[in-house]
């Protein structure tokens, strides 16, 4: 290899991404005294990662293939802003051996291994042919050329079902079936080679044995141009939903010290078959004892943070100097492991709606000051907009202790102290995961959440008389805070002062439960509530992040959010959403007529399936919205006549929005 073509000292760096990635890529680079060059979509024109580096570049329309993905625009975008390397980030364009061959030939570093590295490692199939040569334990399966259901049928027999169908081509879980009988495995090829297809323009298919129950273990490497290679122990991501990592930890619980040092020794020996430069991931399925290859990622992870916290190193750092063409500044034997440290991959989802993605304006961000062994990467704050194009992954929660138990509780409370309002979060269902006995006992494999999602996903506490109280306290202290700022504020004329009022009633709504009723007292001495027969004393001090209320002489800190008639709060008993029934003011919510079709949630219109005027039968297919990346197509309610159309292909649409209109069927 001719070092100095692929790596050598630069001054000035392009990021290749968005989001929580891009942000931490230019925090290490800023530190290191670079110049940092953002790209950005149409849709980030305000986004985090634009306003933290030094210049910024407008890419294209928000589509990813218009933007992040478009290779000749990132490259263009370097010329212009005069960057000497990219970092690609993770994702994206991170494992396109094109992109990395582009920026080559445009003269432009590329902040990780060559295209020729890449490629011989970003096919499944191709990577695990040199594992076989290089000796490293492959799960049992079929990586051949020839793709024919004979030679297909016959590799599954061979190796003996269950068998995992996956694509060559595959990442994200994509293109991937479980297969447990001759008799799906024809159905299964048809369906995984579609979904292959559509995602990665590539069909081919490899056959490995489905090991039950696995868990997920993965070595960091990491590679300079000098022929130092280096591995930084493992991570156990085995907590996943349909494939895809939510926790991950380092180093893994599963394994002894002598099984650690034969998983990192096989790592080593993989990356060395390509004589690997860059940050690397080699992934490994396991039975519990013994490890099996299944593909190397040729980029930085996700959850590469972990091992940043239990090696003390910075791997963007390491990226950045291995790309400038430096050594490694470290030997085998410098790399020492301390501690444990757990990630929680925070995003906007709905766990209770199949993980539905959520888009929409964040209205609160708060999270917990990093310090104390929690470390928090986000890639959002108060005010951004979250999306309907891209990952909904918004920030990662990392904690460090010198145990996993102490390293578990710290993550938990980060994740309890993290308040995200304006989308949905997967917060709630990350603090049960953690807390979940089994996951604290390491008693898992990667079917575990889906097995234990009713666990993970509790119907919403009721409302207690401690969250009644803290709604009535927080009520409260908006009106005095509004009365105070705005002299001419319509609470004031309309009689809101308390002032005088000798009883007050309070209804409140929390989901499907039914009203709540509080009636507030006023006298000498503190105001007094009572609900139903129960009578409260209670005062409340403001705090940073809310304010202490005290019931009954016992303090406790709430942490509230008042939108319109819409409460959040938080208090020691967990999170609640209550609506405040105004018998003043009035619910001014629109009711929306049954013949009316909205938007069950915010996305993008991607189909409009019938004509105006159309004749429907009841649950005929209207038009197909995409949130992220799934489909939802709306039915018409009754069978009818399609009126109105109120949208059209390519409309980006809110929660609630009206999108069509149906006319009975007249009789
Ligand atoms: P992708 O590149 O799409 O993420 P991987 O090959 O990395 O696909 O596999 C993703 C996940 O699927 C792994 O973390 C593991 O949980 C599961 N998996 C992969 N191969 C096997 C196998 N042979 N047996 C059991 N589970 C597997």
């Amino acid at each position: 290899m001719d070092r100095t073509a692929h790596f050598r000292p630069f001054r000035t760096l392009l990021i290749a991404n968005r989001g929580e990635i891009a942000c931490r890529v230019i925090r290490t680079a800023k530190t290191m005294g670079l110049r940092t060059v953002a790209v950005y979509s149409e849709a980030d024109r305000d986004a985090m990662h634009v306003a933290m580096a030094d210049e910024a570049v407008l890419l294209g329309p928000a589509r990813a293939r218009d933007s992040y993905l478009n290779i000749a625009r990132v490259i263009e975008a370097a010329r212009q802003s005069g960057a000497e390397a990219v970092h690609p980030g993770y994702g994206f364009l991170s494992e396109s051996a094109e992109f990395a061959q582009a920026c080559f030939e445009a003269g432009l570093i590329f902040v990780g291994p060559t295209a020729g590295m890449i490629r011989a490692m970003g096919s499944k199939s191709g990577s695990k042919m040199l594992m076989e040569k290089a000796g490293v334990p492959l799960v049992p399966g079929y990586h051949g050329e020839a793709q024919d259901d004979a030679t297909l049928a016959k590799a599954a027999d061979q190796i003996g079902f269950p068998v995992l169908v996956k694509a060559s081509a595959g990442g994200g879980g994509r293109g991937m079936r479980i297969v447990r009988s001759a008799d799906e495995l024809a159905a299964a090829l048809v369906s995984a080679k579609r979904e292959a297809k559509a995602a990665f323009g590539d069909d081919r298919m490899l056959i490995e044995k489905y090991v039950e129950n696995p868990r997920h273990i993965e070595v960091q490497v990491i590679g300079d141009s000098h022929g130092n290679l280096l591995s930084l122990f493992e991570r156990e991501c085995t907590l996943q939903r349909r494939h895809q990592k939510v926790i991950e930890e380092a180093p893994s619980p599963t394994l002894n010290e002598a099984q650690r040092e034969a998983v990192c020794a096989a790592a080593r020996k993989a990356a060395a078959a390509v004589s690997y430069v860059g940050a690397g991931t080699i992934e490994f399925v396991s039975n519990g004892k013994d490890v099996f290859f299944i593909e190397m990622n040729t980029r930085l992870q996700v959850e590469h943070p972990v091992t940043e916290l239990i090696t003390g190193i910075d791997l963007v750092e390491w990226q950045l100097r291995v790309a400038s063409g430096e050594k490694l500044p470290r030997t085998q034997d410098q790399i020492t492991l301390n501690g444990h440290a757990v990630e929680a991959r925070v995003y906007a989802e709905n766990p209770h709606k199949n993980f539905m993605p959520s888009v929409g304006r964040i209205r609160t961000w708060h999270t917990p000051e990093p310090s104390n062994g929690l470390r928090i990467d986000a890639g959002y704050r108060q005010g951004d907009m979250v999306s309907p194009n891209y990952d909904a992954m918004l920030a990662k929660v990392i904690a460090w202790a010198p145990t996993r138990d102490a390293a578990i509780d710290r993550l938990n409370r980060g994740l309890e102290d993290t308040d995200v309002r304006g989308v949905v979060t997967n917060i709630p269902f990350l603090s049960a995961l953690v807390t979940h006995p089994d996951v604290r006992a390491n008693a898992i494999d990667t079917g575990f959440i889906e097995r234990e999602l009713k666990v993970l996903t509790p119907p919403a506490a009721a409302a207690g008389d401690l969250e009644l109280c803290a709604a009535v306290a927080a009520i409260l202290i908006e009106e005095a805070e509004v009365t105070q700022t705005e002299a001419s504020s319509p609470w004031r004329t309309a009689g809101w002062m308390p002032v005088g009022r000798r009883q007050r009633r309070f209804v409140f709504r929390h989901g499907q439960d039914a009203e709540q009723e509080a009636h507030l007292h006023y006298g000498q001495g503190p105001a007094k509530l009572s609900i139903g027969e129960r009578e409260f004393a209670f005062t409340s001090s403001p705090s940073a992040d809310g304010f202490d209320l005290t019931l009954d002489g016992l303090k406790s800190r709430i942490v509230a959010d008042i939108e319109g008639h819409e409460l959040y709060l938080r208090t020691r008993n967990g999170r609640f959403d209550l609506h405040w029934v105004d018998p003043f003011g009035g619910d001014d919510e629109e009711l929306v007529g049954e013949d009316k079709i909205v938007a069950p949630l915010p996305g993008t219109v991607v189909a409009l399936l019938a004509e105006i005027g159309a004749k429907l039968e009841k649950g005929a297919p209207i038009l197909t919205l995409e949130v992220m990346k799934m489909e939802q197509t709306l039915r018409a309610p009754f069978a009818g006549v399609l009126k109105v159309i109120k949208c059209k292909v390519g409309d980006i649409v809110q929660e609630g929005v009206e999108l069509a209109e149906i006319e009975p069927e007249a009789g």
